[in-house]
């Protein structure tokens, strides 16, 4: 064993020992650790000031009780987080989650995660992650209303338009945002950009809520251009049916691509004939409006197939879009997908490959953009909501959409200027140094805090 590896080892046990049940947190700076440490080892200056172990403890935690009355007049109680994890380069941003899986540990994951991302965009943005096990499904708008009202009745106390900055994440689309900033702004008795994410009339940006999905292609785009191949003309597997998902879909069939697949915890949804505009639009009203299942997309389509149980992995495709949730592809997906001929992955979620999975991506050299960088466009608008709302302007489409192209362009740039090696760029070790060494010089610059 060389002697990184040795420390690398040494670095996780104690992280996992200090940090027990949080498998999630510990798969991230897994993840992390293995691709920087090389650099560490390499600079007196980081090891000296401890860089790595700051970075793996959050500066401030808060867990709080969430109180609210469902709709027969009983108590329900959830647990609220928001977790404080960097803010070298800039106030605390990144999204709230709220769905029954949430732990300290998957948003301690998430947070880590953030911090990285939010360095690779160019823009001025520390990170942090919050949310509840609240689950949104099947609760009416009212509890909805309640439960993000009793939420923010803590959160507003530690939140500010330049110390943390939440958005939205699963569960959190631009409902529970409106809900989420009418109780800030009431407590608060502030108008101001505490929250991205907004709705256009008091204070979002445009492209915000398409800006993850479409990143997700720009950054594919960038990914395939390597290779000398396009987006157009290739067949496509997204997987969720959210936010991400359905912006994925909309920006591959603007570049020509042709999406078969969506899905959610029920299953997924295969359609040879492609998932077109006016089908999209379909998704769209039963996902954000009528709040039902993907499996309903089989009775409107009847071409379409639905799986139920099944994640989209097993289907042939060229480029695939995990864009729902955390390990969602696992070692023998990924070997299906290659076995199939997918010859680029670009991920809309938050670490949706094992790290075995991600192993078979790097052995069987395909173009792998792994979620840090590949759906940083989400809180790249999210920074550039910020700055319209401290200039107290607000930007045209087109404007919005050049800079989140340009930012996807500058982040495949970073990953591959720190990520080449033989003729192979690997992206998850190009984004994790090219992301840490911008915070670490920061803390490095602002002493022992
Ligand atoms: P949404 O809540 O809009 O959609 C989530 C989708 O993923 C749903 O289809 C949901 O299905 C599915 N899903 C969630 N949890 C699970 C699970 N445990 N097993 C199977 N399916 C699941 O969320 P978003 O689209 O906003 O987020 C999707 C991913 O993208 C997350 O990993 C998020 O962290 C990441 N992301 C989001 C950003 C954003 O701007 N929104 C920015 C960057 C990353 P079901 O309804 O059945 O739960």
């Amino acid at each position: 064993m060389s002697s990184n590896t040795q420390a690398i080892a040494a670095f996780v046990a104690e992280v996992v020992a200090k940090n027990p049940n949080e498998p999630e947190f510990h798969q991230a700076v897994h993840e992390v650790v293995h691709s920087v440490y090389p650099v560490v080892a390499a600079n007196p200056a980081y090891r000296e000031a401890r860089i790595l172990d700051r970075l793996v403890e959050p500066e401030r935690v808060i867990m709080f009780r969430v109180p609210w009355l469902d709709d027969q007049g009983q108590f329900q109680i959830n647990r609220g987080y928001r977790i404080e994890m960097n803010s070298a380069i800039g106030p605390y941003k990144g999204g709230l989650r709220l769905h029954p899986t949430v732990t300290l540990g998957v948003l301690k994951f998430l947070a880590f995660e953030q911090v990285l991302k939010n360095s690779l965009t160019t823009l001025s943005m520390g990170g942090g992650k919050g949310g509840s096990d609240f689950d949104p499904k099947g609760k009416s708008n009212n509890e909805v209303m309640r439960f993000c009202q009793s939420f923010m009745t803590e959160l507003y106390r530690h939140i500010g338009p330049d110390t943390d900055v939440p958005a939205g994440d699963i569960g959190v689309g631009g409902r529970e945002i409106g809900y989420l900033f009418g109780q800030y702004k009431r407590i608060a008795n502030r108008f101001n950009g505490v929250l991205t994410g907004k709705g256009l009339s008091f204070g979002g940006s445009l492209l915000r809520p398409e800006a993850t999905g479409y990143g997700a292609v720009y950054f594919a785009q960038e990914m395939l251009a390597t290779r000398g191949q396009e987006v157009a003309g290739k067949v496509a597997t997204v997987s969720g049916s959210g936010n991400v998902a359905q912006y994925t879909v909309e920006k591959l069939l603007h570049c020509g691509a042709k999406p078969i697949t969506l899905s959610d915890s029920g299953g997924t949804i295969l359609d040879e004939d492609g998932i077109d505009e006016e089908k999209l639009a379909w998704v769209m009203d039963l996902k954000n409006v009528r709040r039902g299942r993907i499996s309903e997309y089989a009775n409107r389509f009847p071409n379409a197939r639905f799986l139920a149980g099944q994640r989209p992995w097993g289907v042939k495709c060229d480029l695939a879009f995990p864009s729902a949730t955390q390990n969602e592809v696992d070692e023998s997906d990924a070997r299906a997908l290659v076995a199939n001929g997918c010859v680029c992955v670009s991920e809309g979620a938050n670490m949706p490959t094992t790290p075995e999975g991600v192993e078979v991506f790097l052995a069987a050299r395909i173009l792998y953009g792994p979620g840090k960088a590949a759906n940083a466009g989400g809180v790249s608008v999210s920074g550039l909501e910020m700055t319209q709302n401290a200039g107290v302007v607000g930007w045209p489409r087109e404007e919005v959409d050049m800079r989140l192209q340009q930012i996807m362009k500058s982040i495949h740039a970073n990953c591959v200027q720190y990520g080449e090696e033989d003729g192979f760029v690997n992206y998850v070790r190009g984004a994790n140094i090219a992301g840490f060494v911008k915070v670490a010089d920061a803390m490095l610059a602002q002493g022992c805090v």
